[in-house]
């Protein structure tokens, strides 16, 4: 009987899961999956180490839970003999408090939900995968990984708004996200480029959400994305960065709060653009002199903040690309190495993400069953 760790990962309607020993530091996943169409249409997909697929299926109308009891079953029936120790889930914000992974009893879940109204289209989702989990196997220990916790490094004068102080002390401030994914980089950069880890590094991290972050010795100094995910690069259907005289404008104009914040998270970025899509691939392959534009908006865009990025450094040993867009599109990746030519010497790497083994070894060491930093 091995004992193996869950990572979750639990979206509005999807809910994407890997298994890991839970002993020892291993990298790859004994299995991966997802529920998808939660709500909807949930489809449960299985694969193994290799990424075979090991079980697909369809089931009737169900929601969180069902989707959870589903995953659940698979170390009882799919994966044979093992045991389930604890599970890591990715929690979108932990405020300015949750600096560092933290097991989650009822204290950390109150404070988690108090967390809501700052990522209202995450944290509820994450939350309740906690405490569905919590209702089904009471006893399993539960680990939150904040996307948030690696920018708390960063020096206050780059998490302050330029508002009043009241804002700034109840929490409008600027929080940052794909730490997890940042984590993970900084964590196999010392192997990759020793200058680059122990100097500055700008990492891109491109993918449907896209966002960069500038890293003096592995540490966060600052990063695109700020009080929420919306902000920074033009992003798969997401618009960044936009001045605040828009939602203005366009509130006065009659639109509703739900109606803004469908435009700017779901309606916008290359989606919007090109009215093509918001899949690069899709971008790329077309015709289209809008899906063309788009994709000029993109990489112009990430051009301007690897600017600004590297002022906060003041200069540049190491570009990082990961990301679906980031680790897979070479066209994308010339075209911003291109319009840096300007910053003059500096190293190039590609190095693909791997958030759910970050979790994975946060739960471990949370839980004592790991003594070593990944
Ligand atoms: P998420 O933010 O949802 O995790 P991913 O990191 O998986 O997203 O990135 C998805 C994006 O990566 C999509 O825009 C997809 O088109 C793009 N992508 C994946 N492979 C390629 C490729 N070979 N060329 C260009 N874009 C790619």
């Amino acid at each position: 009987m091995s004992d193996v760790l869950l990572v979750l990962n639990a979206g509005s309607s999807s809910l994407k899961f890997s298994v890991f020993s839970a002993n020892g530091e291993v990298g790859t996943p004994l299995a991966t999956g997802q529920v998808e169409g939660i709500g909807t249409a949930p489809r449960f997909v299985l694969r193994g180490p290799g990424g075979e697929v090991r079980d697909e299926h369809s089931f009737p109308l169900g929601d969180y839970e069902y989707a959870l009891a589903t995953v659940l079953d698979l170390y009882g029936k799919r994966l044979g003999d093992i045991r389930l120790v604890a599970v890591g889930h990715r929690v979108v914000h932990g405020g300015v408090k949750f600096t560092t992974p933290v097991q989650i009893d009822a204290t950390v879940l109150a404070e988690l939900e108090g967390l809501v109204p700052l990522a209202p289209l995450h944290q509820p989702h994450n939350l309740s995968a906690v405490r569905s989990l919590s209702r089904m196997e009471p006893d399993l220990p539960q680990v939150a990984c904040f996307d948030t916790a690696f920018h708390r490094t960063q020096p206050e004068v780059a998490q302050r708004f330029g508002l009043p102080r009241r804002f700034t002390d109840e929490g409008i401030r600027r929080y940052g996200f794909h730490g997890l994914s940042y984590e993970y980089i900084a964590s196999m950069l010392p192997g990759i480029d020793a200058k680059a880890a122990s100097g500055r590094a700008v990492v891109a991290h491109l993918g449907n959400g896209a966002s960069m972050c500038a890293m003096l010795g592995g540490k966060s100094v600052a990063t695109t994305m700020s009080f929420t995910p919306a902000d920074g690069l033009v992003m798969g259907t997401r618009c960044g960065s936009l001045d605040p005289g828009v939602m203005l404008y366009l509130l006065r104009k009659g639109m509703t709060a739900d109606a803004l914040e469908h435009l700017i998270y779901h309606e916008s970025g290359l989606l919007g653009v090109s009215g093509v899509g918001s899949d690069m691939r899709e971008l790329l392959a077309s015709s289209n002199p809008h899906a063309a534009e788009a994709i000029d908006l993109f990489v112009y865009r990430i051009g301007r903040e690897l600017g600004s990025l590297v002022a906060a450094l003041g200069g540049l040993d190491a570009l990082v690309f990961t990301g679906g867009i980031g680790e897979n599109s070479a066209a994308i990746r010339e075209r911003v190495c291109r319009d840096a030519n300007w910053l003059g010497a500096f190293n190039i790497h590609v190095i693909p993400t791997n958030e759910e083994l970050m979790i994975a070894n946060h739960t471990r060491r949370v839980l004592g069953r790991s003594g070593s930093s990944p």
